[in-house]
């Protein structure tokens, strides 16, 4: 028997276990078998938890920290990541199934969000207000929130809470983080590193457990000013209206159904590795996956072969070999899921171009694999073309001209993502007017960067992430008003 990995949460700057000693097991999605076990927390684990986040808020060198020296805290952490990039790798794809050739990029990606947030982090400022009363004195200052709720999926663990950490703590807030109860593990094993950095004690704290356990004690929590939370579409309005009732701050990353338009007029090739990349990339597991290929019908064959014969070639297998293309999904019951979904569009009457099944290779047997799987013809009203999958599997629509492809782009209740394939620019910019999503790419899919906001209309979400808007989802403004002048004048009416 495997000797599993032992990962504790961090409290206060303390390694701790759940109050219960109860722990889950972390299965490896491409072996089926597990490897690494987590803390089953619960309420009392939260109640912990926030203490020692509230506490750093209050009390303690944060409280009191100049806003330069939080900075270059940010950005050792963002060397120190640098440096453990390989192995924080290597953890998430054990923990989640994605390919390691994506995770290297990202894991040495992510210290760039650290270093800019860092580089922000002296540069919140207020203003004086040219006040139209006299003898007053007016400014504003930019406060932090309090404690954030950071919760995330467990598609990129490390990537999702980094975008909420680094504006989180540069505005000088404390965190508790709440990672997938599937995908626990790189969460913990970056938290460390906090502590190697220099960051004060209980800053940045962790519980791992169930979301309906301990996600929803979180997010109730009276010491919990703000919620960040990226994940489902249910479970966000869930998470919303808690943090309603007790009137929270909230950010939220929710699902997509994004259209990834190709017209006629564009490089043809380009737009098929396009597609692909939108769609089969981390088996689809992502919120901005392309899962809708919208084709102008006068290019609708040629595309859809050259889709077909470009996704059959992918190779299937190890997420560490540098030479897998396609992963496994990360959960048995999102493997469920995504052969159900196949199963309801093979009876709404979608035509599968390609796979819609478990692989038979022997290799692939222990792990959660589904085929690359494609649906033509399909219609936008059917579920497959409405629905959140969250896999490997994606619909082909197709669509006469630009005014039937917005149509479509838009007949959906979510807003995250889309793309656009054209050599005529008009077309680029008046799409990308058009397109009710907080993201269009032209002619490249799945860019993001550090820089750049990123966030959802409609059912997507509220709030931005990343880019200089994303802090001010953590701060809120204070108004001091002074008088100058002697005295206090008639008290009984408003000055
Ligand atoms: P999920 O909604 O099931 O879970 C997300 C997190 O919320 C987990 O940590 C979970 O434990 C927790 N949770 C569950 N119930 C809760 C509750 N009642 N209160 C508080 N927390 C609770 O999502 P998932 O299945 O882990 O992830 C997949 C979803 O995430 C997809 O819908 C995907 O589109 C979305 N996602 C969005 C973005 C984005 O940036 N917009 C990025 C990645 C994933």
């Amino acid at each position: 028997m495997v000797e599993l990995a032992h990962f504790r949460n961090t409290v206060g700057g303390e390694h701790v276990e759940s109050a219960t000693g109860n722990w889950i097991e972390s299965v490896n999605p491409y072996t089926g078998e597990p490897w690494a076990k987590v803390p089953h927390c619960n309420a009392t684990d939260v109640d912990a938890a926030v203490d020692a986040a509230h506490n750093a808020f209050v009390k303690g060198p944060w409280a009191t920290m100049a806003p330069t020296a939080r900075g270059k805290l940010l950005h050792r952490l963002g060397d120190l990541i640098a440096r453990e990039a390989s192995k924080l790798a290597e953890i998430e794809v054990r923990d989640n199934g994605k390919l390691l050739a994506e995770m290297a990029g990202q894991t040495r990606y992510i210290p760039e969000w650290f270093y800019y947030f860092g580089g922000l982090a002296d540069k919140i400022e207020g203003g004086v207000i040219p006040i139209d009363k006299p003898d007053l004195f007016t400014y504003t200052k930019r406060e932090p929130l309090g404690v954030v709720a950071a919760i995330t999926p467990w598609n990129s663990p490390l990537l999702l809470l980094t975008w909420k950490l680094a504006p989180a703590l540069a505005a000088g807030n404390t965190i508790v983080i709440k990672p997938s109860e599937f995908t626990s593990c790189s969460t913990l094993a970056l938290m460390d590193l906090f502590r190697e950095a220099g960051f004060p004690d209980g800053v940045v704290n962790t519980v791992t457990g169930y979301g309906h356990e301990i996600g929803a004690a979180l997010v109730e929590h009276p010491k919990v000013a703000k919620v960040a939370f990226t994940g489902g579409d249910a479970t966000g309005a869930r998470v919303y209206a808690s943090a309603a009732r007790h009137i929270k701050h909230v950010t939220l990353e929710l699902g997509g159904k994004s259209p990834n338009i190709i017209f006629e007029d564009a490089n043809l090739d380009d737009a098929v590795k396009g597609a692909i990349s939108g769609i089969f990339a981390a088996s689809g597991q992502t919120c901005i996956a392309g899962s809708r290929l919208l084709v102008q019908r006068s290019v609708y064959d040629e595309v859809s072969a050259k889709v077909v014969e470009l996704a059959r070639s992918a190779r299937l297998g190890d997420p560490m070999s540098p030479h897998t293309q396609v992963g496994p999904i990360t959960t048995l019951p999102q493997r469920h899921k995504v052969l159900d979904y196949i199963n309801v569009a093979e009876s709404e009457g979608a035509k599968c171009l390609l796979g819609g099944k478990i692989p038979e290779a022997p290799e692939l047997a222990r792990g959660w694999f589904v085929e690359p799987t494609i649906f033509g013809n399909v219609s936008n009203s059917m579920r497959i073309a409405r629905e959140e999958v969250f896999g490997p599997v994606l619909s082909i629509i197709p669509f006469e001209d630009d005014e039937e492809a917005i149509e479509i782009a838009n007949d959906t209740i979510f807003g995250l993502a889309s793309g656009v394939w054209t050599s005529s620019i008009r077309r680029a910019i008046r799409m990308a007017d058009r397109i009710r999503a907080g993201t269009v790419w032209v002619n490249t899919y799945r860019a993001v960067s550090f820089m750049a906001p990123f966030g959802g209309y409609k059912l997507s979400g509220i709030g931005r992430e990343s880019g200089q808007d994303a802090i001010g989802e953590y701060l809120q403004t204070k108004c001091v008003w002074i008088n100058l002048a002697e005295g206090v004048p008639n008290p009984f009416v408003m000055r």
